[in-house]
């Protein structure tokens, strides 16, 4: 597959990948396109299936997984999530820049294939203020939300360790946050124009 290579996005729930990324894809929607992952959680409210995800049932997301579909896939707080073939072959088809929200372990796995993306890892400035963010999100029970804030501890250790990503943003001020991402963005892809 040729064209320009895709973007790995990754940071725990909550520390504001989807608001940044939402900025960039409005920006750049002429170059940037969506890898629709497939996912067993239930949709949060506005989320379209087929846009946010592929919402599928847990048979239905493992018989696709046994079919060698996948280029990726894991568990998170206890649901399914995976990254198909067909989502990201339907992005770079296109020529477009495929850009991957994906949890570390995805990744790890991403890591041993030839895909060969950039890496960009973004965290939150805390955990307090994370959990603050993911309260106000609205969008957690009482048991996702610790599940949740169990993983960002982890993930963060391994966000945190050099040589995992190209760039560590902190998301603290969101405004300084989209422009360290947008310079990074023109390195990485001399040819961005909005
Ligand atoms: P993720 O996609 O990483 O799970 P979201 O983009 O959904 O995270 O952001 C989580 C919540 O935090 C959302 O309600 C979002 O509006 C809010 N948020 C994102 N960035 C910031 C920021 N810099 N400061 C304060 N709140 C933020
Ligand atoms: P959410 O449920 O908040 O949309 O996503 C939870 C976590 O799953 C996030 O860290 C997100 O990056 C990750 N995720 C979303 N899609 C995929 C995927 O296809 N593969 C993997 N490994 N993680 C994913």
């Amino acid at each position: 597959m040729t064209g320009p290579v895709p973007l790995v996005i990754c940071g725990p729930s909550g520390a504001g990948k989807s608001t940044l990324l939402k900025q960039m894809l409005d920006k750049y929607r002429q170059q940037f396109g969506f890898s629709v992952s497939h996912t067993t959680r239930n949709p949060r409210a506005g989320e379209e299936d087929g846009k946010a995800y592929h919402f599928v049932t847990k048979e239905a997301m493992e018989s696709a997984i046994g079919n060698g579909e996948f280029i990726e896939h894991a568990v998170f707080a206890g649901n399914m999530y995976g990254t198909s073939k067909a989502a990201v072959e339907t992005v770079r088809s296109k020529g477009l820049i495929c850009v991957l929200d994906i949890d570390v372990q995805g990744v790890i796995s991403i890591k041993k294939t030839d895909l060969n993306p950039n890496y960009l890892f973004v965290k939150p400035p805390s955990i307090e203020e994370l959990e603050k963010r993911l309260k106000a999100r609205g969008t957690e029970t009482e048991d996702s939300l610790s599940r949740r804030l169990e993983a960002a501890k982890k993930d963060m250790e391994y966000g945190d360790a050099p040589g995992n990503f190209d760039l560590v943003i902190v998301n603290d001020d969101l405004s300084k946050a989209v422009n360290t991402l947008e310079n990074f963005l023109q390195t990485a892809y001399p040819a961005l124009q909005s």
